[in-house]
């Protein structure tokens, strides 16, 4: 049976663990907070039990997914992973502490994958004495339900790699492209910008958030509109992305929406928090 360790327990972290247990993986799941695995096992039963109501597997199938999760506090127990998935907060100091330690833990053969949104793959590989075995496995979000997994080269990520991570992507029943690196890959670099807009409108007075999101939704055939699909991605990720943006490309071009750094700054991150542009209960 192949091992994964997913490391970060949060939004993403619970979905990438869920859909490597559902392909049959042995899953490891390591975030420091204990309140973070117990939240991401009970969002994974959640989420087991609303796709066999819509007829995606069964009860039992279910119940197998939920048992091959293990979750641990400790990094070890990432030892003996054929890959790791690095899925913790979009902060660069974190995850390069990750993955030195990550270095020491693995099998020298094993693929280290970072779900990060916008860090530079190539300088994270720097971390480690492995650069080519370090690749991008972006999963979108909500991950048991978007088909694609950006797969992001650095530098010097070797071919082998790839193709293992292409092939790792397929078995999961997602669809790789391959991207080089670059701040924001493709999929932020293209759709932060368009989120980042849609908070200035706000702050500008030229509309309300239910305004913008139906202008987008309606009119472009979005299905969600950019302001519930930052609640949904939470705030806090969306303005570390622009800031990586920002850094890397252009500073004014890519300046986040002070709307969005006020928000950030009085903790109203989207759904994770409950409040962001719109009101959660659950
Ligand atoms: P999140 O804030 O929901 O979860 C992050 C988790 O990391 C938390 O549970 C936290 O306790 C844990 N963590 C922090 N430091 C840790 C450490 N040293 N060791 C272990 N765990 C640690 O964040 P998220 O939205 O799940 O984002 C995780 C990553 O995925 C980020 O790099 C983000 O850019 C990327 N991403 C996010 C989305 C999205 O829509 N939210 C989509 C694609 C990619």
């Amino acid at each position: 049976m192949s091992k994964v360790a997913v490391v970060g327990a949060g939004t993403m972290g619970n979905g990438i663990a869920h859909v490597f247990a559902q392909h049959g993986w042995d899953v490891v799941l390591v975030d420091t907070s204990q309140e973070a695995l117990d939240r991401a096992i009970k969002t994974i039963a959640t989420n087991i039990e609303k796709l066999v109501k819509k007829g995606v597997g069964s009860r039992e199938s279910g119940a197998g997914t939920l048992a091959r999760i293990k979750p641990s506090t400790l990094l070890d127990a990432a030892k003996g992973a054929e890959i790791v998935v690095e899925a913790v907060s979009e902060n660069p100091d974190i995850k390069f502490d990750i993955f030195e330690e990550l270095d020491r833990l693995a099998p020298t053969g094993a693929i280290l994958a970072s779900n990060t949104s916008s860090i530079s793959i190539t300088e994270i590989a720097k971390q480690t004495r492995r650069p080519e075995r370090v690749i991008g496995m972006h999963f979108m979000n909500p991950v048991p339900l978007m088909p694609l997994v950006e797969i992001v080269r650095g530098r010097v990520t070797g071919d082998e790699v790839v193709a293992k991570t292409v092939e790792i992507t397929k078995q999961l029943e997602k669809t790789p492209v391959v991207v080089n690196d670059a701040p924001g890959f493709v999929s932020n670099r293209v759709l932060m910008p368009m989120i980042n807009e849609a908070i200035f409108c706000v702050d500008e007075g030229v509309a309300t958030p239910e305004a913008v999101d139906q202008v987008m939704q309606l009119g472009m055939n979005h299905p969600l509109g950019p302001l519930a699909l930052a609640d949904l991605i939470g705030l806090d990720v969306c303005l570390a992305i622009m800031k990586v943006l920002q850094d890397g490309l252009d500073a004014h071009k890519y300046r986040p929406a002070p709307l969005l750094e006020k928000m950030v700054a009085n903790g109203q991150l989207g759904r994770k928090s409950g409040r962001g542009f719109y009101v959660y209960r659950d």
